[in-house]
């Protein structure tokens, strides 16, 4: 990359991870163009990043734990029991995992962004044209300029995909995630906090505590479930579920099938958080034939989504830019460059991308009798949906050092 300008699309988690492998790697001068307004929205939602992942990452100079994080050690999988007000552990799993803000995470990469590079918000990139010798980008203000390459950072609906393949797109999973934060819950212990899962006929919830704003601390749930057929939606397309009455009412049938299913303290938890604080997220799946084409490339979600089970979409973006540093400061030419990110990623998108069907068919579409599990059930259970993966690889996030 040395020399050259570059665009970044999107200016999340991916793009900002992006722009400071391009700028490690010399590029010349580094744009990136963010869609949303001056500081991107507080998502305040929790994002679980691998220890094993996160001690990469940090060698690799992408994070370090200044931003705050809740230590995770253990995974604890219950269904609803009667009256038991906790319901019953059918057993439970390590899971060394560090529980996140994503507002808290995405500030603290906004501000390893170099000065040098132009981070604009208000800017929203609606198509890219690439030429024998570079990359046009058209804004939405009318105006366009010219780059030597094209890195698309714009998520699960990125016009840079849609531009190196046309007619790809997300392909609904046939389930939602509900999801949630309920504020001012009570800190951690020292020692760190049990993740939970609650178990229910045709899905499951994922709760963990993650840190809210001024020390305080939040519940962070997402509850997975297939919306029966007479709710009719049309989710072909790729799109989130805005307020309104489709939504409204599917939330109220989540609610009472936690009502209904839930142990009544995760039942108080889940029906407690302000309906301000939740959201309806429709499920995708997506893979692309490859990474980088000519000086089109792809990281995070735009160029892969793996179903949130999976608990590495954050993980795969860092590791995607640490890649792309390491291909930027090797290669001689944006053929070279390409090539070495390419051969690099696409395979591990590919292998993410299935391990999240396969955890999402076991966990939601085909959702195990969890009432009649208990501990040795639910062992042999877990050891089957991540067969063929390792502990340097799929869940949490593949290794960076593969060999
Ligand atoms: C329910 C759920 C739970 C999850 N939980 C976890 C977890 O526990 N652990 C984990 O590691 N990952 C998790 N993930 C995945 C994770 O959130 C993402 O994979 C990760 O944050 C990478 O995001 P990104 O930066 O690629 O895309 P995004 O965050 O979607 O960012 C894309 C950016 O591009 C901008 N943009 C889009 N189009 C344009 C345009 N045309 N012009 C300009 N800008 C544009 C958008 O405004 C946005 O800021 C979860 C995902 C979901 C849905």
């Amino acid at each position: 990359m040395r020399g050259g300008a570059v665009a970044i699309v999107g200016g999340s988690i991916a793009g900002c991870a992006a722009a400071l492998a391009a700028h490690r790697c010399s590029a010349g001068a580094i744009a990136v163009f963010e869609r949303a307004g001056k500081e991107l929205r507080d998502r305040g939602v929790g994002i679980g990043v691998h220890e094993a992942r996160f001690a990469e990452l940090e060698a690799a100079g992408y994070v370090d734990s200044a931003a705050p994080w809740v230590r995770l050690t253990r995974r604890v999988w219950t269904v609803r029991d009667g009256a038991a007000e906790r319901g019953r552990d059918i057993g439970s799993q390590p899971f060394p995992f560090r529980g996140y803000n994503w507002g808290s995470l995405w500030t603290e990469l906004r501000r390893r962004v170099p000065d040098t590079v132009d981070y604009r918000t208000d800017a929203t990139v609606t198509g890219v044209e690439p030429d024998a010798d570079g990359v046009t980008v058209q804004l939405a203000d009318g105006g366009s300029e010219h780059f030597d390459a094209v890195i698309g950072a714009d998520g699960y609906r990125s016009v840079v995909r849609t531009s190196m393949f046309p007619g790809l797109a997300p392909a609904y999973a046939g389930y939602v995630g509900w999801r949630g934060t309920l504020d001012d819950v009570p800190a951690p212990g020292p020692d760190g906090d049990d993740a939970h899962v609650v178990g229910f006929p045709g899905g499951h919830c994922m709760l963990y505590v993650i840190p809210g704003p001024g020390g305080s601390h939040r519940l962070n749930w997402v509850l997975y479930a297939t919306p029966p057929p007479e709710f009719e939606l049309d989710l072909r397309t790729p799109t989130s579920l805005p307020p309104g009455r489709v939504a409204s009412a599917l939330t109220q049938y989540l609610r009472s099938l936690v009502a209904e299913h839930f142990p009544p303290y995760w039942a108080d938890r889940i029906l407690g958080t302000p309906p301000e604080s939740t959201f309806l997220q429709p499920i995708y799946d997506l893979e692309v034939p490859r990474y980088a084409a000519g000086r089109l490339l792809l990281v995070g979600d735009a160029a892969t989504v793996a179903r949130p089970h999976t608990g590495g979409g954050t993980v795969k973006a860092l590791q995607d830019a640490t890649a792309l540093e390491n291909a930027g400061a090797s290669g001689s030419d944006w053929t070279e460059i390409a090539a070495a990110y390419d051969a690099d990623r696409t395979a591990v998108g590919t292998q993410v991308v299935a391990l999240g069907r396969r955890l999402g068919r076991a966990q939601v579409e085909k959702a195990p009798d969890w009432a009649a599990m208990h501990e040795a059930d639910l062992q042999a259970w877990w050891a089957e949906q991540n067969q063929g993966s390792d502990q340097r690889s799929g869940f949490g996030g593949h290794a960076m050092n593969r060999s």
